[in-house]
């Protein structure tokens, strides 16, 4: 072994391991954060392109610690989903989000609640029946509710996850695939699995109408929704010209700064009262 390559390889398995003790600290920090209550969800609007009005919001989870500040889940997600504590935090956001859902739900306040679910979340065996169980505990309406999965939910284990779907939906919840097209895509699942919406993700709209294989690629995702009567709703829009462009290729639903960035509950009611309900 030459000189270098021994040092590069002492260099890795430092970095690893540095690597694996943050990680290590953070999953620690977060089992305790959760103990602690100091994860909150932040709301984000969604609105109907056609009247403007807000007929959604998204749930997305928020970790406030008394040193380090507001974490974004960028920092944290990743890593509880490689040690498994998503199973746990992804928990806790489903039941608040849904315990959210009912008091607006109690106030007159008609919202569909979009919850991300995670691919250990979404295997784990009691995760219907507990979803089922909040339901039920709480009285939100289950087409009150909507579950963001992603497209590696839907590849692992095919005929399992048809049948969990299957199950979700005699609830009456409601299923969307988030990120759309972002994933290891086939289009076939689109025909086998009942999803009632598409996503799409921000990185197709970012630079609508300038980048024309980003105009193309959202606009084939809102042909293939109209062709498959699916809903669908653009993530991550910022101005004018992206609204009215989605609006006219036919898209149903936006959510983005253009609206709202996502806000803590009160801020989120006076800011939806505004736009209109
Ligand atoms: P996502 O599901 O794709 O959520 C959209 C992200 O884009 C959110 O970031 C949102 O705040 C941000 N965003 C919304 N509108 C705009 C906009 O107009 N412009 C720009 N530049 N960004 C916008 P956030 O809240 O930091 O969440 C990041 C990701 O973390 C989410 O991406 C989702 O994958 C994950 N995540 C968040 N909450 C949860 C959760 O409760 N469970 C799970 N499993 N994942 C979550
Ligand atoms: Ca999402
Ligand atoms: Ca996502
Ligand atoms: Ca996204």
């Amino acid at each position: 072994v030459k000189e270098h390559g021994r040092g590069d390889c002492c260099f890795y398995q430092r970095q690893m391991n540095v690597d694996l003790l943050e990680r290590v600290q953070l999953d620690h920090a977060m089992r305790e954060a959760l103990q602690q209550g100091r994860f909150w969800l932040a709301y984000q609007p969604q609105v109907d392109l056609r009247t403007g009005l807000v007929i959604g919001a998204e749930a997305l989870v928020r970790w406030t610690d008394p040193t380090l500040g507001t974490l974004s889940p960028g920092r944290f997600i990743p890593i509880a989903e490689e040690t498994g504590f998503i199973i746990a935090l992804g928990s806790w956001v489903l039941g608040e989000a849904i315990r959210q859902g009912a008091r607006w739900q109690a106030e007159g306040v008609d919202l569909t609640l979009s919850v991300n679910v995670s691919v250990k979340q979404f295997q784990q065996a009691n995760f219907i029946e507990s979803l089922a169980h909040c339901l039920r505990e709480t009285g939100l309406r289950p087409g009150r509710l909507e579950l963001e999965l992603t497209e590696s939910i839907l590849i692992h284990n095919v005929e399992e996850t048809l049948r969990r779907l299957e199950e979700l939906v005699a609830l009456g919840v409601r299923l969307s695939i988030d990120d759309f097209g972002t994933g290891y895509s086939s289009l076939a699942y689109l025909k086998r699995f009942p999803i009632h919406k598409l996503k799409i993700d921000q990185s197709f709209v970012r630079d609508i109408p300038h980048d024309e294989s980003d105009t193309a690629i959202a606009t084939a995702v809102i042909g293939l929704a109209g062709a498959l009567k699916l809903r669908v709703i653009a993530e991550g829009v910022e101005n004018e010209t992206q609204r009215q462009f989605l609006l006219e290729a036919g898209c149903h639903e936006f959510q983005g700064y253009l609206c709202a960035p996502a806000l803590d509950p009160q801020s989120f009611l006076e800011r939806i009262m505004q736009v209109g309900l």
